[in-house]
């Protein structure tokens, strides 16, 4: 495997302040702060070259010192619906995936915060490859950026979804700082962060001024049922993290968004919905229905419920108040649907996998 030798200081993922701090020593006027700013994230350049309104002898002192670690696809897969997955190489060697879903009205990037999954949950495709290292902001940041490249987006007009591969709330610090850089071109209306639910991390997240949608995986009603198929609801069973969503700070309008993966004769009973609907109530919420992707390596019981059986779920929690919708697969055929970014079927946590 290649090791990256470049020892250049990285400039994506640092903020205003941050790459004021990094290029001080270099800039010749304090306003080229702005202009590299907006490169690198407006314009999503490569390249310090790319920076064409700086002088040529500037780009040249900027480039012996600095370098964009913008991640690399190394492979791209475009479904027949127009999902595209991408599979990026970080520098260490860690492997991870984003999606790109175009929709007739809005465009969704699915994006990862870790290169694996310590959460270990049943169902998810990325927990059975274990535990990866945190990205960073700037990796985070330069999912967005590469897919913008790739695809000649612009910044606006994006939605965001935190519901790649990783725990966002395990790596808390270096999300803000993403969202930071990206919430200055995308409103964080746009931007969704989903957990299964970190107490300390929402707890965190509820002082913040400028704060994503919350995006919770439910996935059960009820605790025997959650901690079988997530470990973590051992350590903040549902009434204690019903209770922090309670109290967790909503704008007029703004819901908790409730994931609820199906899967059949394991969560899909009219028994089971009744249970939703209880401990939902009270909590500004909206529920979102997805038929598992099942997949090899989750075993035959992983599958979702049969097509009436998933109405008959939705129709229940209807009749009780509640919003669920049931989320359309998407990218089937590459796997780039919901808990299937596991790198192309390779051990994304990089020169670990040798030793495996
Ligand atoms: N760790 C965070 C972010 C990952 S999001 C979280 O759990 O929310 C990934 C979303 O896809 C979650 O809602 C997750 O539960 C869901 N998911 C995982 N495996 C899936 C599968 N096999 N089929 C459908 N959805 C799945």
């Amino acid at each position: 495997m290649e090791t990256t030798t470049d020892t250049r200081t990285d400039l994506l993922g640092l903020n205003r302040e941050h790459l004021a701090e990094a290029l001080a020593s270099v800039i010749d006027r304090p306003f080229r702060v702005e202009q590299i700013y907006q490169a690198l994230y407006a314009r999503a350049v490569r390249d310090v070259s790319e920076m064409t309104d700086l002088g040529k002898e500037l780009r040249a002192r900027l480039a012996e010192r600095f370098r964009i670690g913008l991640p690399e696809i190394t492979e791209k897969r475009l479904a027949s619906d127009g999902t595209c997955k991408y599979l990026f190489r970080l520098p260490d060697g860690a492997t991870i995936e984003a999606v790109d879903i175009p929709e007739r009205h809005r465009r969704t990037f699915c994006i990862s915060s870790q290169a694996g999954c310590a959460l270990a949950c049943s169902f998810c495709v990325t927990g059975y490859w274990g535990a990866g290292r945190n990205l960073t902001a700037g990796e985070i940041v330069g999912q967005v950026l590469a897919i913008r490249a790739d695809a000649s987006l612009p910044m606006e007009g994006l939605n965001i979804v935190f519901m790649g591969m990783g725990e966002p709330l395990l790596n808390l610090e270096n999300v803000k700082a993403a969202l930071d850089i990206l919430t200055e071109w995308i409103s964080p209306h746009r931007i969704t962060v989903s957990t299964v639910g970190i107490l300390p991390g929402l707890e965190e997240m509820a002082g913040w001024e400028r704060r994503p949608n919350l995006a919770i995986s439910l996935h059960a009603a009820d605790d025997e049922q959650r901690s079988g198929i997530m470990p973590i609801n051992r350590t903040w069973p549902l009434a204690d993290l019903m209770t922090a969503l309670r109290r967790y700070p909503l704008e007029k309008g703004r819901k908790i968004t409730f994931e609820y993966i199906l899967i059949r004769d394991l969560n899909d009973s009219v028994r089971d919905a009744d249970r939703l609907v209880k401990l939902l109530s009270g909590v500004r919420a909206k529920v979102n229905l997805i038929p598992i992707n099942p997949d090899r390596v989750l075993g035959d019981r992983m599958v979702p419920p049969d097509d009436e059986t998933i109405d008959r779920f939705q129709e229940r929690l209807r009749q009780k108040g509640l919003i669920a919708t049931v989320r359309r697969r998407r990218g089937d055929d590459v796997s780039a649907a919901c808990g299937q970014l596991r790198a192309f079927g390779r051990d994304p946590r990089g020169v670990r996998a040798r030793h495996s």
